[in-house]
């Protein structure tokens, strides 16, 4: 067996009926659409010139990859797109609430398009609105709401993030969402051991930051299961916790497990292990290194040739990642082949009607965030712009 044969080797084969919504586990990725359609999507942007900017996420398939102006994190996205004024159509391969913080960020000339409406994201339906501010009312009656700031994870809809803005609160990404916990609990500074911080909507990237990397302890954590009454936490749970971990969490990144990492690691003597920080806690404490999407192809990128890599994190990138890289071993750490179905639905032919759509004069699927929804999460984002220097983690 050649060093070639390996990488997908620990994928295995076949449908895992324990997926959640937003997962898809086929045994393979996604065929790829009608070669037809390249040269329609390619003719469609050359049309629309400078008047369009793709923008693609890292977990997106290599059919539509091939077609973004700039790749990255939710993130990197949203800015770089507002970095393109001139940009009439913002053509958003990624899921929805990426989709809206472009929109937020972007100028009101600017109109943002996502290909399939149905590409949602499990984590970001994990917190509505009416749930947070449910939880925020019980917090009130607890007595705490005031030493409570919240912070949303990007990850989550504009309505959770304008209600962060609303309360005091700020947005964070994976890659400082150690500076956005400091900044909160100093919001609150005097009340010292008192200060809490309300985590939305991600409860492993909230528990892995607090613990891991502010030295908070994993009894100062507790969940709030918005599906309980009072989030099934006693008045006294809530006085005594620091960190209020809202319950949810990736369906993708939720999946992988310490005993794969176990296996991995009887299997390939010497493997590093690198995970995603939405990797559950468990996961994260037998990895060698846990960092955002950026700081894992960082890390791939500088890595030795010959070396062997387990990573945590979404098949596309993962596999991207194996292909860009064939003088080192890498394997994905799950052992089915499983993909974020909610992003693989930005697909070739989706991408083609929303691009000949704009030739022809027609915008499809706008993505637009009312006015005072903006207005509101545009202050907790900007409060993590003004967030002081890098990550510990970068
Ligand atoms: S990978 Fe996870 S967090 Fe990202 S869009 Fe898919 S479900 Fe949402």
């Amino acid at each position: 067996m050649s060093l070639v044969d390996l990488p997908l080797l620990p994928l295995g084969k076949g449908r895992d009926l324990d997926a959640e919504r937003g997962v898809e586990c086929p045994g393979d990725l996604p065929a790829a659409s009608d070669p037809d359609l390249v040269a329609r999507a390619r003719a469609a942007k050359e049309a629309l010139g400078e008047r369009v900017f793709v923008l693609g996420h890292h977990y997106q398939r290599d059919e539509v990859i091939q077609f973004a102006d700039v790749t990255g994190d939710s993130f990197k996205l949203a800015r770089d797109a507002a970095a393109r004024p001139a940009a009439e159509f913002i053509v958003f391969c990624g899921v929805h609430f990426m989709a809206e913080s472009a929109d937020i960020l972007t100028s009101p000339s600017q109109q943002v398009v996502l290909p399939d409406l149905a590409a949602g994201c499990s984590m970001a339906d994990m917190a509505r609105l009416r749930q947070v501010e449910d939880a925020w009312d019980a917090m009130a009656d607890a007595g705490i709401q005031d030493s409570v700031v919240p912070v949303t994870y990007m990850n989550s809809s504009a309505d959770i993030k304008a209600f962060c803005g609303r309360n005091g609160g700020v947005v964070c990404t994976s890659s400082n969402a150690d500076v956005a916990l400091d900044w909160a609990f100093a919001q609150k500074a005097d009340l010292g051991e008192g200060a809490k911080v309300l985590f939305l909507p991600d409860q492993h990237l909230g528990r892995n930051t607090a613990v891991l990397q502010m030295g908070i302890g994993l009894d100062e954590c507790v969940v709030w299961d918005p599906l309980q009454p009072g989030g099934g936490l006693t008045a006294d749970e809530l006085r005594k916790a620091r960190m209020i971990l809202w319950k949810g969490h990736c369906s993708v990144h939720g999946r992988f497990s310490e005993d794969v990492v176990d296996e991995l690691r009887v299997k390939h003597p010497g493997i590093n292990v690198l995970v995603h920080p939405e990797c559950k806690h468990e996961v994260v404490l037998k990895a060698d290194l846990v960092g955002s999407t950026e700081f894992i192809i960082k890390t791939i990128e500088a890595a030795e040739p010959g070396t062997v890599w387990a990573i945590g994190t979404e098949l596309n990138l993962v596999k991207r990642l194996a292909d860009a890289h064939p003088d080192k071993t890498i394997v994905f750490l799950d052992r089915n082949v499983c993909y974020c179905s909610t992003m693989n639905r930005i697909d070739l032919p989706h991408l083609v009607w929303a691009l000949e759509s704009l030739v022809a004069g027609t915008v499809v699927n706008r993505i637009s965030v009312d006015p005072d929804t903006e207005a509101d999460a545009l202050v907790a984002l900007q409060r993590m712009l003004d967030l002081p220097g890098k990550s510990h983690r970068d």
